[in-house]
């Protein structure tokens, strides 16, 4: 009868338990998500809830909440988890780094530009970085593709494109002129010195483009590259 009543107590302690657990596990991600959805308002409010370029889109039903993709994005509150769920807050704010998608153990994440509600124009360009428009080209960040990497990397196949097959004699004082000195422009000017053009570069307010304007302390992503010469 004694043991009895001590296997009762036991398996009801340890039933306690469990549903204590679960109690402060469900408490502790109602107090998240609500902190979330808080975040998310003041973002609609704010005007940050849209993207306005590359953001990612979760795909809820891949999504297993490990919030790996919180932990990855070295900006802060582009994602949360609310409900169990990644979901986007500040979605303006992100500037592509790329993170989240790599860190999504489950693939529920993809880098997209524009939305079904605020599309975003994009000037077309062919491989060579030339517009539709003969003799422009556009590279970096204005061709819709963020990051220093691909701006350093797309102004240095421009100009490369554009001594290639822009050989043809003419009497003007340039060969090429560059406008905007950013990572984009700076790789421009250089590739465009290594191959003895005859060019300008003509910047409206620092060197350095975006990337001298960056906040004091802001951790960089990004990774080697070839700057030309
Ligand atoms: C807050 C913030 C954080 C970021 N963090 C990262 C990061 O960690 N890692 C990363 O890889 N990328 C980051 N990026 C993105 C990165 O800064 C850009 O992708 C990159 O600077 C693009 O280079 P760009 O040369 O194409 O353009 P920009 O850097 O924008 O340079 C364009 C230049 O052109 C000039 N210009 C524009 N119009 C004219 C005109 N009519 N006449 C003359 N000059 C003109 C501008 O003054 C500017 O100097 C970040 C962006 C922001 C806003």
């Amino acid at each position: 009868m004694e043991s009895a009543l001590e296997q009762i107590a036991i398996y009801g302690g340890v039933a306690l338990f469990c549903i204590l657990v679960v109690w402060i596990y469900l408490r502790k991600q109602k107090r998240e998500s609500k902190i979330v959805e808080e975040k998310i308002n003041k973002a609609k409010q704010e005007g940050l809830f849209e993207p306005v370029s590359l953001h990612p889109v979760i795909d809820i039903n891949s999504c297993i909440r490990t919030g790996a993709c919180v932990s990855a994005c070295p900006e802060k509150d582009i994602i949360g988890i609310k409900d169990g769920k990644a979901t986007t807050i500040n979605a303006s704010k992100c500037i592509g780094h790329g993170a989240c998608f790599h860190a999504c153990p489950t693939q529920a994440i993809t880098l997209c530009i524009g939305t079904e509600k605020r599309g975003v124009d994009l000037p077309h360009v062919n491989q060579n970085f030339e517009t539709n428009v003969n003799g422009i080209y556009i590279a970096g960040e204005l061709g819709g593709m963020g990051l220093i990497k691909n701006a350093v990397e797309q102004g240095k196949q421009a100009v490369e494109n554009i001594a290639k097959y822009h050989k043809l004699p003419h009497h003007a004082e340039f060969d090429l002129i560059i406008v905007g000195a950013g990572p984009a422009g700076i790789s421009a000017s250089l590739t465009a010195k290594k191959h003895n053009l005859r060019f300008t570069t003509l910047e409206q307010d620092t060197l350095g483009g975006t990337v001298y304007t960056f906040p004091r302390q802001k951790i960089v992503m990004t990774s080697a590259m070839d700057l030309p010469l």
